[in-house]
Order: structure tokens, then C-alpha cells, then sequence
């Protein structure tokens, strides 16, 4: 049965990280905007306590499957859905610096969704030591963007490593994890350009490798605390076994995808992530836009019929339908990937909904605060800004409709572009 009530442990852990979003995070969210790229270091300690204390899950980016029969009942998991509380709430308190503290990122989930067993244990250990520990995913190309079986990065076995060349762009924190003793880059690669899809690998890259390089740092819209940046790769040497899974090829006349699945895959889990991203911006929106009503005397009449409504009452209950909407069809597929379900199409519709909805909702919130909502003195500017990548980054909303409308009509890549 799907119950998306959360337990007083949750609940209790929400309230915790609420606080501290409030409290700690909130204050600071205008400074660290301005200070783009800076490090929030006196927030640092207390978010490893709370990822010691099981409270942040795998804070930014989990993925955690567990689909094991135990005696014939399914084991169940509050993994992903700890995290996805933890980050509802860290966003809420802001964006930028949520996705400055350091964690798996996506590098982690990719070693979640396509490692093996032995990779699991030495990579994702790590994010449990006491020192904070960066992982990052490099997909992203000049040519390959939404189109990611566009990949032109290749991987070349030579003797007992991979050799790998090509150009990556756009990935996150991969500043923060080139410069951490243990952390790592996962590149998605090619090892048989004529393979397609099947050809296409991952591989972890570790910090400090010759060969991989920092090529640009951008200057972004919004989430400005976080890096973001183009790597290049010139005869990168890696071990052999750092190719995560198995580097077999499959035949492509076959149509198996094997190695590309695993992109899907770490997206699975963390497309409800960047959903959970989004609601906590939008919350923070609306409820400063409703705290600053309330101050003001306006009533929200949630009773009355809606040709008596206002039209301000008619927005704020329009933002706040979407937001619950996007949260629940997000606490869905969370409750897929806890359960060991196939979540593809409820973490693309999630993603979907809640960029869509935290893009609407900042920018209404902009407009009906007038000039305050534009300037700089309130934070509703910088919601607007920290909102838009939601929609972007993980697949944009165009290709989240588009996975969602391919697995509705079951139509395949081939008949619906
Ligand atoms: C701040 C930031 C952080 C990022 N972090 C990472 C990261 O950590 N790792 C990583 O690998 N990448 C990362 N990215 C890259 C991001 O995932 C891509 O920008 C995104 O997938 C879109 O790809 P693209 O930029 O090539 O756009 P394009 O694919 O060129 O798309 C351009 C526009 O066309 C639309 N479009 C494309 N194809 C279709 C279609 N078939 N139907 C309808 N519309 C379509 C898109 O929706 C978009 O609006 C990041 C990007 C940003 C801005």
C-alpha cells in the first residue's frame, strides 16, 4: 500500500533540518550568492553531523535500491525518501549553498546505479568517513546535451588502463571535487564510437589524474554558490577497473543498451531529487510571499466560492495546488525507488511537474510583490534565478515530457523525437 505519510522519525528529522534551514542556512543565502563559489565553511560541521546522525540519508544524491525478498516479503527502505526530506528542506533554506555542501552528487548515484558491488564499497565508503568528501558526473558535451548517445569522449584500453580524450561542459561541483584528496569525476565515455549507445561507458576519474583539467568555471544565473565547470580530458590515464561496471559491448543490431542504461538509471534517482530541489525553492517563495500578506492583513478565504475570490487569492491557491502536486507525484516515485520499483516515467513526470511548477511560482511571486519582488533586498529575485535550473539540469522539461509521453503511448525513441 502507498502511504505517504511520513513517520515521527521523518517527521521529527524534517523539523530538525527545517531549523536549521531557517536558522542557519536562510541568513546567509545572500552573501553566498554574492560570493559566488565561495565555500559555506561554517555550515560545514553541523551538516556533517547531521549526515552522521542519518539524518541528511545520502544528502545530494542517492539512489539507494532496495528490491531484496526477505522470506518472501519486500524490504522496504526510507533511504531515498530521508534524502529527498533532506533536501526539500536544505533548498528551502537555500539553493545555492544545499548544493555546496559536499555529498555524493551525481557521482555517487552513478556509482550507485551502475557499479558492482566491490566498486559500491570503495567508492560510496568514502561518503561516510569524517571528512567531506565531493562526487561529480560529467555526461554533458558540447554535441551531447539532451541528446546524450551523442557522446564523443572516448575511452581506449591500453594495456591495464583506459586512456581517455574529449571535452565535458556543465558539470557540477566538479570544481570542489577535482580538489578534494578523495574525491571523484564520473565520465561517461565512448569505448566503440560505432556502437551507439552501447558503446558508451562509465568511468571514475580521481582527483589529481594528469590529463583531466579545468577549463572554464561559469558565472551562472542562479545557484551561484555552486560550481560549476568544463573539463577537458588529453590522454587521461585511468586503472582498468575504474570503468564502472562491465565494458562489454553488446551488439547494437541487438538493441541492447547496457552500458547507456546506467545513465537512465542514475537518473531514475536522482530526477525525484532535483524535483524535491525545485519545491523547496517554491516553498520558500510562497511562504514568504504569504508571511508578508499576513503582515499586511490579506486573508486567504479558502472557503468561499471562486467568483468571490480575489485574484491574489486565486494565485496563492493556484501555487500552492502545484506545489502539492509536484511534492506528491515526487513522494511517488521516491516511494518507487524505496520499493524496488521501476520509477523512470513517476521521476521524469516529478521533474516535470516541479520544474515547471517552482519556475511559475517564483515568478508570480516576483509580480505580486512589485518592485520589492525585483529587488535585491528580498530574496523573491534570487528564488527566481535559483528556480530556472530545475527545468535544466538532469533533462530539461522538454525531455521529461517527452520520456513521459514515449512510456504513456509506449512509443520508442525511433517513433516519438
Ligand atoms: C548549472 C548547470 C549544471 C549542470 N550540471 C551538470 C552535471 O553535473 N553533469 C552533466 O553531465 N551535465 C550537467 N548540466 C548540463 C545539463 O544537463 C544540460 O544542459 C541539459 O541536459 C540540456 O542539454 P543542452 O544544454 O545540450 O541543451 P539542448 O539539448 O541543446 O537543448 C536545448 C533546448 O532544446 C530542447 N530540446 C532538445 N531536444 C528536444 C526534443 N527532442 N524535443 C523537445 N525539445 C528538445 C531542450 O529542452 C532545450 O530547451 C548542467 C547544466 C547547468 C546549466
Amino acid at each position: 500500500m502507498i502511504d505517504f505519510e511520513l513517520t515521527g522519525k521523518l517527521k521529527s528529522q524534517q523539523q530538525m533540518m527545517r531549523g536549521f534551514a531557517e536558522q542557519a542556512m536562510r541568513p546567509l543565502a545572500r552573501k553566498y550568492d554574492e560570493e559566488e563559489h565561495e565555500k559555506p565553511t561554517e555550515l560545514l560541521k553541523m551538516v556533517q553531523g547531521f549526515m552522521k546522525g542519518g539524518v541528511g540519508g545520502s544528502m545530494g544524491g542517492g539512489g539507494e535500491k532496495k528490491k531484496k525478498e526477505e522470506g518472501g516479503e519486500k524490504k522496504r527502505s526510507e533511504a531515498n525518501l530521508t534524502t529527498a526530506i533532506a533536501v526539500e528542506e536544505t533548498f528551502y533554506g537555500d539553493a545555492g549553498i544545499a548544493l555546496a555542501f559536499p555529498g555524493q552528487g551525481l557521482g555517487g548515484a552513478a556509482v550507485q546505479a551502475t557499479g558492482t558491488p566491490e566498486q559500491k564499497a570503495e567508492f560510496l565508503a568514502r561518503f561516510s568517513e569524517d571528512e567531506p568528501v565531493w562526487g561529480a558526473m560529467a555526461i554533458t558535451e558540447p554535441e551531447a546535451g539532451s541528446d546524450t548517445a551523442n557522446i564523443r569522449t572516448t575511452a581506449v584500453k591500453d594495456g591495464d588502463e583506459w586512456v581517455l580524450n574529449g571535452e565535458k561542459i556543465f558539470v557540477t561541483s566538479g570544481k570542489s571535487a577535482l580538489e578534494d584528496s578523495k574525491g571523484f569525476v564520473v565520465v561517461w565515455a565512448t569505448v566503440d564510437p560505432k556502437a551507439g549507445r552501447a558503446g558508451i561507458k562509465p568511468f571514475i576519474v580521481e582527483y589529481g589524474t594528469p590529463g583531466m583539467q579545468i577549463t572554464k568555471v561559469e558565472d551562472k544565473l542562479g545557484i551561484r554558490c555552486s560550481d560549476t565547470v568544463s573539463l577537458s580530458f588529453m590522454d587521461c590515464r585511468i586503472p582498468e577497473k575504474n570503468i564502472l561496471g562491465s565494458a562489454e559491448v553488446v551488439d547494437p543490431k541487438k538493441a541492447s543498451t547496457k552500458g547507456f542504461k546506467g545513465v537512465m538509471a542514475t537518473f531514475d534517482a536522482t530526477r525525484p531529487l532535483v524535483a524535491m530541489m525545485a519545491i523547496g525553492v517554491g516553498r520558500a517563495a510562497l511562504d514568504e510571499l504569504k508571511r508578508i500578506m499576513a503582515e499586511e492583513g490579506l486573508e486567504i478565504r479558502y472557503a468561499i466560492s471562486p467568483g468571490r475570490m480575489t485574484a491574489i487569492e486565486r494565485d496563492i491557491m493556484d501555487m500552492e495546488a502545484n506545489l502539492k502536486a509536484a511534492r506528491l507525484l515526487t513522494y511517488r516515485s521516491i516511494w518507487m525507488l524505496d520499493n524496488g520499483e521501476r520509477n523512470s516515467l513517476e521521476a521524469s513526470m516529478a521533474k516535470a511537474k516541479a520544474g515547471l511548477a517552482v519556475t511559475h511560482i517564483t515568478q508570480k511571486c516576483v509580480e505580486l510583490m512589485g518592485p520589492l519582488g525585483y529587488s535585491r533586498e528580498m530574496l523573491f529575485e534570487k528564488w527566481m534565478r535559483d528556480a530556472k535550473i530545475n527545468d535544466i539540469f538532469e533533462g530539461t522539461g522538454q525531455i521529461q515530457m517527452l520520456v513521459t509521453a514515449r512510456n504513456v503511448l509506449g512509443f520508442g525513441r525511433d517513433k516519438l523525437k
